[in-house]
């Protein structure tokens, strides 16, 4: 079962399109991922509409509002399978006050998933240390590092810690030999693949917004840097994705 296992399909113009396409070709599931308190309801009205998408509800560490209160009210949400995109990105210049501000709000979000046994989705760039301490004051969650772009140290670290690594169109890119490295390294039950569409178009679509359809170039780059066919790619980051989001309830008819 080929999952996208991050994306943002309320950010795609005619989402039921897309959505169409990616099962055309292949794709089975989708876990369509909230930034913020104004998006959550379109995610949630996609899930709801569609036996094959569910929902994370988080707020971005780069989201403008400051707290994160709001996402209570959703937990209960019978589509919600997760916590997240919850994080730091330090990658742009940061002062001292952002910085804490968006720690607060990442241990608050852990916080809730250790209380709600709900898995989480982590965005981290150029916070390796600070993320890797936050995860490790709140060793109950799990989750996974989606669009991994950091070091394999830091990959390493987090595998030591429970979490499964996603790997994103970037594993195409011709500057992506670092991602390369990790989606080589990476226990084959850690490995998760994702679009984070619109963003990160893979090759051979760069240029064009990104879709859940074209995970399937991705998990195809994946599978030729492991040795593995599609079906093997499709298989084993399928039994992943629904090992970790294990309220994920598949569709009465089809699929696997
Ligand atoms: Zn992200
Ligand atoms: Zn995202």
């Amino acid at each position: 079962m080929l999952v996208d296992s991050h994306c943002h399909l309320n950010y795609l113009d005619e989402p039921e399109a897309r959505l169409q396409a990616a099962r055309a070709r292949g794709v089975q599931g989708f876990l369509c991922i909230g930034v913020d308190a104004e998006g959550i309801e379109a995610v949630l009205a996609l899930a709801d509409d569609h036996a094959d998408v569910w929902a994370s509800v988080g707020q971005h560490p780069e989201a403008a509002a400051a707290d994160p209160g709001w996402i209570d009210t959703y937990l209960d949400h019978p589509r919600v399978v997760a916590l997240g995109e919850m994080g730091l990105d330090f990658y742009r210049e940061h002062g001292a006050q952002e910085k804490s501000r968006q720690q607060a709000r990442f241990d608050y979000q852990l916080h809730l998933a250790e209380q709600q046994r709900l898995p989480v989705v982590i965005h981290t760039r150029g916070a390796e240390s600070e993320t890797l301490s936050l995860l490790r004051a709140h060793p109950g969650v799990r989750g996974v590092l989606h669009c991994f772009t950091e070091s394999w140290e830091m990959a390493s670290a987090a595998l030591d810690l429970g979490y499964y690594v996603s790997i994103s169109g970037i594993v195409t890119f011709r500057n992506g030999e670092n991602v390369r490295e990790v989606a080589r390294r990476l226990p084959g039950d850690r490995l998760l693949v994702e679009t984070d569409c619109p963003w990160l178009a893979p090759v051979p679509h760069r240029g064009k917004t990104n879709e859940p359809a074209f995970v399937v170039d991705t998990a195809a780059c994946i599978g030729e840097l492991r040795g593995w066919s599609a079906e093997e790619v499709a298989s084993v980051t399928g039994e992943n994705f629904r090992r970790l989001f294990d309220r994920v309830r598949l569709p009465e008819a089809g699929g696997l």
